[in-house]
């Protein structure tokens, strides 16, 4: 078979690559075990997504906790990303007044173009 008859052929089971039969358009899979199959790793997918988000959380807390331990209340964002701050992962984000105020867990702390500042422990509150 040529690979121009397998364009022809059309669509192809997501899983497997096999070339699914002429006639059924909603037909993404050649069995129910490549849909499972296909499913489950693509919960798989979030799954891991969802770890890797959990564990850039964690890495800020840790940073944020070490930064606070220091005595640092502030510092240049360039620096906190070289120490391998994530700035997209954080646990919550309001806008107060005219600042932008994040927490990572019952650690906030306000952010502007260059520097994070006022890095203090608070309430844990949802
Ligand atoms: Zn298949």
């Amino acid at each position: 078979m040529s690979y121009k008859e397998d364009d022809k052929e059309g669509k192809r089971c997501l899983e497997c690559g096999e070339v699914l039969p002429y006639g059924r358009k909603d037909m993404r899979f050649c069995s129910p075990s490549c849909k499972n199959k296909w499913h489950y790793q693509k919960g798989g997918n979030v799954k891991g997504l969802k770890m890797r988000i959990i564990g850039a959380i964690d890495r800020n807390y840790y940073i944020l906790v070490s930064l606070l331990d220091s005595g640092i209340t502030s510092i240049d964002i360039p620096d906190l990303v070289q120490m391998g701050y994530n700035l997209g992962c954080v646990t919550s984000y309001h806008k107060v007044r005219n600042h932008d105020e994040y927490r990572c867990y019952d650690i906030k702390y306000y952010m502007s173009e260059s520097r994070i500042f006022r890095i203090e422990r608070c309430q844990w509150r949802l």
